[in-house]
Parts: structure tokens; sequence; C-alpha cells
């Protein structure tokens, strides 16, 4: 068959005549041939489906650059590519429904005196050595302005224990602004460790929940994670800073394969000695019914989202939740230290 006019073209791929036109000047799908005397585009039929995809790519949002990175592949790996855009997508969408969420309610006047919405927290927190190491490098904390777990690893034996600190000297007795007291926090609680070690070998993960008043907002970096108990859903809160987790991001592993993999444990972020960042700071909206829980890798990496789930529906109180939790842990060797902290909105 000879090359369709760009009439022809528009009706065999269900594109307009001036999508294409638009698709030809962003480089997208040059035609078979342009007439050198009218201008006038001429395509090959086995163009269709390269013009749908491109079509496909512009509704799903896709950047015309990365549009052009996929057309360019095979289909398999194609495919990779769109899946790996689509998980960014969603990432983005949720950071993004959170702080619509914070602008709803703060500008809608909810956090002023005059109808306050006031946090009222139960709380439990525990750490534990496990089974197998001889040391706990493990810290937990809650109190009424702040709960927070952190994994300490290297020589140093406190780091853990360093940021928390850190954290809570700043975050006590500071009601308004708790999103810029929590960054100057945070701040603090990376200076705290890098003065406290002076190498990346040795550092800690820091996970923390800091509330005043109706404010809830997240700090985070390493491995620990905070997840939320909703409407007997489990939530994960946190996005793990580790290698694994970094490859799934890419498309490159799936989760089901970094369950096993054998650099699972390698962070890509934490507070060491030679780290300039401070921990992410977000907010957070809480409800009352929700139930909290931040945990270091000694819980998460050998309870299953279901088991954590359960034990979490299960257990009534924070304490009782907390000492089920590293019951279980112990029931599954408990190879690693564990922190652990449970609280309720009431
Ligand atoms: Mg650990």
């Amino acid at each position: 068959m000879g090359l369709l006019t760009i009439g022809a073209f528009a009706r065999a791929s269900r594109l307009s005549p001036k999508a294409l036109r638009r698709y030809d000047e962003l480089g997208l799908l040059r035609p078979a041939h342009v007439d050198p005397h009218n201008g006038y585009r001429r395509y090959a039929p086995e163009q269709v489906e390269h013009a749908r995809l491109v079509a496909w790519l512009r509704r799903l949002g896709m950047p015309l650059a990365r549009i052009k990175v996929v057309c360019a592949l095979p289909p398999a790996r194609a495919a990779d590519e769109v899946a790996a855009y689509w998980r960014e997508v969603e990432a983005d969408t949720e950071a993004r429904r959170e702080l619509a969420e914070f602008l709803v309610h703060h500008l809608s006047g909810k956090d002023e005196p005059m109808a306050p919405t006031q946090l009222t927290l139960r709380y439990a927190a525990t750490t534990d050595r496990g089974l197998v190491r001889d040391q706990n490098q493990d810290a937990a904390w809650a109190d009424h302005g702040l709960l927070a777990v952190a994994d300490g690893f290297g020589a140093a034996a406190d780091t853990a224990d360093t940021a928390i600190r850190a954290l809570a000297t700043r975050t006590s007795g500071s009601p308004g602004a708790l999103l810029d007291a929590l960054r100057a926090a945070a701040q603090d609680a990376a200076d705290a460790v890098r003065q406290a070690v002076n190498e990346d070998e040795a550092g800690t993960t820091l996970t923390a929940l800091a509330w005043s008043d109706s404010e809830l907002a997240l700090v985070h970096v390493g491995d620990s994670r905070a997840y939320l108990l909703r409407d007997g859903e489990l939530l994960q809160l946190t996005h793990d800073d580790t290698l694994v987790q970094h490859l799934i991001d890419e498309g490159k592993l799936t989760a089901e394969e970094a369950e096993s993999h054998p650099q699972r444990a390698i962070l890509v972020r934490a507070l060491h000695g030679a780290a300039t960042e401070p921990p992410d700071v977000r907010t957070h909206q809480a409800r009352p019914g929700d139930r909290y829980l931040l945990c270091s890798d000694g819980l998460h990496g050998v309870l299953s989202p279901t088991a954590i789930r359960d034990a979490l529906t299960t257990h009534r109180e924070p304490d009782t939740a907390v000492r089920g939790l590293v019951e279980l842990v112990h029931s599954a060797g408990a190879p690693d230290n564990v922190a652990c902290v449970v609280a309720d909105v009431l």
C-alpha cells in the first residue's frame, strides 16, 4: 500500500489532522514523506500503531521527552517504562494530596483557636535486643508531643538515642508552627549525629511523628517505618530510603524479589557522620480513631503487613499491641534489634 494523505491517516489512526501536525512539530511522529513544494504530509500505513501509542501516552500526561524514549523502546521495555512512570505519578499525587489536605484544613480555619480540633493520644513504646544481636542499638520514644523510633548502626553505640533526643529537645513546648519547629528539630538531629560520629560507617535511621494540637507531621530518613491503621486498613506512610526500594521505584526489581534481595539492608539515606541533609519533614492529617505504628526493620523485616495489621487490630491498648508485636518478632527468630511505638488518636 502506498503512502496515506494526512486525512486518510487521521481516519486510520483516529487522531485529528491537527494532532498529527502537532506531533510532527514536536518530533514525536514524523511523516514518512513531506512534499518539498506544497508541504503536504504523507504517512506510511505501518505508522498507525506508533501514532496511537503517542496519543495514549499524551493522554496519560507523560512528558514529551519521555514519550520519545518510550516510542523508541521494544514493547517489553516500553511497558516497564510506562509502569515506572505511573509509579512516579502516584507517588507525586500522594504527596500533593497530603499537601492539599493540609491546605484545606489550614485555610478553612479549622486550626484557629475558635474551632480547635485537639488531638489526644494514647501511646506505648519499647525496644528489644532480639534473640541474635548482643547489643541493642535501636531506640524508641513516646511523649505528649513526639513519637519516634531510630535504628543505629556502626561502631558508635548510641546514635539512635542521640538523634531522638535532639529531636525531642526542640519539639517539646513549641506550639504554633509545628512544621517550622520540626524542620529545625530535624536539622538538630542531623547535626547531633554528625558531631557524635565522624564517619559515614556509623549513624542511624530516624522516623518520628510530632504533633501540636491538631497538627501532625512526619520526620523520616532511612528504613524504619511509620504505618497508619485506619478503617481496618494498614497504610505505610514512609518510603524506605534503601537501595532495593530505589530499584523497585525504577522498575528494576519487583517487591517480591526485594524481600529476598541480599542487599536489602543497604541504606541510600540516613543520619551519619558525613550526612549533610536533614530528614524529610511533611505534614500529615490525623483523625480520631487512627492508630499509628512506628517501627524499625527488626519488626517490619520479619512480620508481613498482614501480620502487623492483624496484631494492631487485635490488641485494644497500645501497650498490649506493642508487647504483642514484639512477641511475634520473637516467634519469628528476632534476628535484629526492634524498636516499636504504637499510638492511638482519641
Ligand atoms: Mg535494624
